[in-house]
């Protein structure tokens, strides 16, 4: 069964109607990239570059953090490179910086934090953008809410840019920049943070925990973490949609992306791009290759609608049968 999995590492990605579905991996690590290859993916939909903050007691500098990005678009060849910029706080302590809050999942955490902390963010936008000029970057904003932190995300941008002209090195001077949509308020003004970046990237993961009020890192919670909450399916499909009007690709890298029963379910919702965990990418595949487009949004929209526990699961049998 493996074995034949594995076959389809160089299959097209399509649907039997025909339609092309982008399969992206997520990545932590440098050594993650020969899963993402074996896995034949399109490219990183997501490079979670906390990874290089963690588990020590000093900060990367811009040269370390360019080595690390560079060595990942290099690797890629061409293929799109997805590197999120900073999602410390909540459920990725530091162990320098800040106090813990009493609520850090509501706190000032991942793009608040690089906005509070100009010189460390500085530092990481150069090296991204150093990067570029070596493959084919893209860079990722997490938990964005509120239109200022995204004018202030862009100004940081500007800023990098132009001192890296100052200095005279080179960066892709067309990188595109999306934002992540993992807070309701972004799923919901959705259209405006669309018309503004290049792409949007819906973080179910944490998109699930906000809406739902159901802390991800809390096992007494656990069972109420519902990704087929029609409130969580209604704010995926808008965001979907409002990609869609403002001609911007959406893709969805929470871990729904990754779950094989899932995929019929996000394709019925309009999406065509998953980014995921390289060890659930030929799983996937394998459903897309065996799905009819055509028949998805009905049991689709069914689902949306579903407000009987009980029958969510057969909806979903039905989606998957
Ligand atoms: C998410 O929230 O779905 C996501 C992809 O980001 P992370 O899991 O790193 O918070
Ligand atoms: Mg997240």
């Amino acid at each position: 069964d493996t074995d034949k999995l594995k076959r389809l590492k160089t299959s097209k990605s399509a649907t039997l109607d025909g339609t092309p579905v982008e399969l992206m991996a997520n990545i932590e690590l440098l050594s993650d990239i020969d899963a993402v290859k074996a896995a034949g993916a399109h490219g990183i939909g997501l490079f979670r570059s906390e990874f290089l903050f963690l588990n020590r007691s000093d900060l990367p500098t811009e040269e370390e953090q360019y080595e690390s990005y560079k060595a990942v678009a290099e690797a890629l060849d061409g293929k799109p490179v997805t590197i999120r910029t900073l999602d410390l706080g909540a459920d990725k302590q530091a162990p320098w910086g800040h106090t813990v809050a009493d609520n850090p999942a509501l706190g000032l955490r991942a793009i608040r934090l690089c906005l509070a902390e100009p010189g460390l963010f500085h530092t990481q936008l150069r090296a991204i953008l150093r990067a570029s000029a070596h493959g084919r970057v893209r860079m990722l904003i997490p938990m964005l809410a509120n239109f200022v932190e995204l004018r202030q995300t862009l100004q940081r941008i500007d800023e990098a840019k132009d001192s890296l002209r100052r200095d005279g090195l080179a960066f892709d001077e067309g990188i595109p920049v999306g934002g992540m949509v993992e807070v309701p308020a972004a799923a919901l003004a959705a259209s405006f943070f669309a018309d503004q970046l290049d792409f949007l990237s819906i973080g179910t993961n944490d998109l699930i925990q906000y809406t739902l009020a159901i802390d991800r890192a809390d096992d007494s919670v656990a069972h109420l973490y519902d990704p087929l909450h029609p409130a969580v399916l209604g704010l995926i499909q808008q965001t979907i949609r409002a990609g869609a009007k403002a001609g911007k690709p959406v893709a969805v890298c929470g871990e729904m992306a990754g779950d094989p029963l899932l995929t019929r379910l996000l394709l019925g919702l309009g999406l065509r791009t998953f980014s995921m965990h390289p060890a659930s990418l030929l799983q996937v595949k394998q459903q897309i290759l065996r799905s009819h487009l055509a028949e998805l949004p009905a049991l689709t929209q069914r689902l949306l609608k579903n407000t009987d526990p009980d029958r969510t699961l057969t909806l979903l049998g039905r989606l998957n049968g």
